[in-house]
């Protein structure tokens, strides 16, 4: 209740302020004339040296942090918000995110066929919220999946003030090919059922269809460089039809992912993908791939994309390579634990878990091997706010807190092309702040408990009180 209530008051605050001032809150996308803030907690988390100080302090000026540290000064008049037994931490960065589906299980089922436009904006406005108040302040939308630009209103309303939310990097609809990921496949061609993507063959396509997205108001460029995917037994022919075609009656061989050979088609050639990376890098911006495996991974990382999301096969080159050019990869375990816990069928979860299992042996291949990491959960087909899930899997399948922590600030700000403004608690910074329970270099589910959240400036959601519960 309490939260609400705060945000309803800063909200309105915005709203009740006259077109000018309104016009420079919203343009610095938060309070600019409001006085100082202190935020004085028992610990604070240092992002690059990788420690936690007590106590802990922020100074707030405007949309940015002015100081942080034990302590900080406390101008005259400055409000002075004590947060109690919690660590204060940049706010959270998810670089894959989906604000345009919501949980449909088992997959994310017909929704984009079966809601309008308008239906699947007023969802994203309300998964843009649910993400905020769980400790997400900026993130990567990777694709609205059919609606079009629609991402656009939504991260201008942001922007704006007008209502709650991350801020956003948006892609308007991924790039596919022709009969590629996400095209309408299977149904009554006499429907001319719309894919999800938009669609382009060759380089020219490519840099066309970026600038047409471009100017409908993109920030970076996603595209589908695996299409269909399929785990087969090592040593047989893939099978066709079947997106994982996993024979059941395996017995404990289904669960051992040595026992698999995984097989994805790439979509786009290596020259293709650097037309578009250059296209990209003129518009001042870069391209994300989904990128379930090889060779695909290979051209996109020869290309210089900014990430490979999902990453389930990376070749021993292919992760040398994105450790020499820094090109993190991104898991996403927390979808394929999702569907592999809410498949419709017995046989359906076997598939899924031997996937699941698959793609934990090939990470802990990748952590051994230093390859650079970012976090993001591909939230959408399962519930906004829950994605920081992510943070504990990724610790359980093999890497520490501390190192999750900064692969997801440092790591996720660049990709995100927000490194010099998000992802650390420094003078300068965007004020972009949140505070957890305990210590989450001791324990990772602390940032699932998320007690207080600062967008530039604004308080999203506070406990109110010295406990920080
Ligand atoms: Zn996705």
């Amino acid at each position: 209740m309490k939260r609400f209530a705060c945000l309803t008051a800063a909200l309105t605050m915005i709203a009740a302020a006259p077109p000018a001032a309104r016009a420079q809150a919203t343009r610095s996308g938060s309070a600019a004339n409001t006085p100082a803030i202190v935020l004085h907690a028992a610990r604070l988390f240092e992002v690059v040296p990788g420690r936690i100080v007590s106590p802990g302090e922020v100074l707030v000026e405007g949309d940015r942090i002015k100081a942080a540290g034990t302590s900080v000064p406390h101008p005259a008049g400055a409000r002075v918000i004590d947060l109690g037994d919690t660590t204060l931490m940049p706010g959270l960065i998810d670089a894959h995110v989906h604000l345009f589906l919501h949980p449909s299980p088992p997959s994310e089922g017909m929704q984009t066929v079966d809601e309008s436009v308008p239906e699947r904006t007023i969802e994203a406005t309300l998964a843009a919220k649910a993400d905020l108040m769980a400790g997400f302040t900026a993130e990567r939308d990777m694709g609205t999946e059919g609606a079009g630009p629609a991402d656009t209103a939504v991260r201008d309303a942001i922007d704006a003030g007008k209502i709650p939310g991350p801020r956003l990097r948006i892609s308007g609809m991924a790039i596919s090919i022709l009969g590629g990921h996400e095209d309408a496949i299977g149904y009554n061609p006499a429907q001319h059922v719309l894919g999800n993507a938009d669609y382009a063959n060759d380089a020219e396509q490519l840099v066309e269809t970026i600038r047409e997205q471009h100017k409908l108001g993109s920030s970076f460029v996603k595209i589908y460089e695996t299409g269909t995917d399929r785990m087969v037994p090592h040593g047989s022919a893939p099978c066709l039809g079947d997106p994982i075609c996993t024979p059941l009656g395996l017995g404990a061989q289904a669960g051992d992912p040595q026992f698999w050979d995984f097989h994805t088609p790439y979509q786009y050639t290596e020259d293709q993908l650097k037309a578009a990376v250059a296209e990209a890098a003129r518009l001042d911006t870069n391209v994300g791939v989904h990128c379930q495996g090889e060779p695909a991974a290979r051209f996109a990382v020869e290309a210089g994309v900014a990430s490979i999301d999902h990453a389930t096969q990376l070749s021993d080159e292919t992760m040398k390579l994105m450790k020499e050019k820094d090109i993190p990869a991104v898991p996403t375990f927390t979808i394929f634990k999702y569907f592999a816990d809410h498949a419709p069928s017995a046989a359906a979860k076997a598939r899924e878990y031997a996937m699941l299992d698959y793609k934990i042996h090939e990470f802990k291949r990748q952590v051994a091997a230093g390859t650079p990491m970012a976090i993001g959960s591909d939230v959408g087909p399962f519930p906004h706010g829950t994605q920081a899930e992510e943070f504990a899997l990724m610790v359980k399948y093999g890497m520490t807190p501390l190192a999750v922590l900064q692969a997801d600030y440092l790591n996720g700000s660049r990709i995100l092309t927000w490194q010099n403004e998000v992802g650390q608690l420094k003078p300068g910074y965007f004020a972009d702040v949140i505070a957890v329970p305990g210590n989450p270099l001791e324990d990772i589910t602390a940032v699932q408990h998320v007690a207080f959240v600062m967008k530039g400036g604004v308080v999203y959601k506070s406990a109110g009180g010295g406990n920080g519960n």
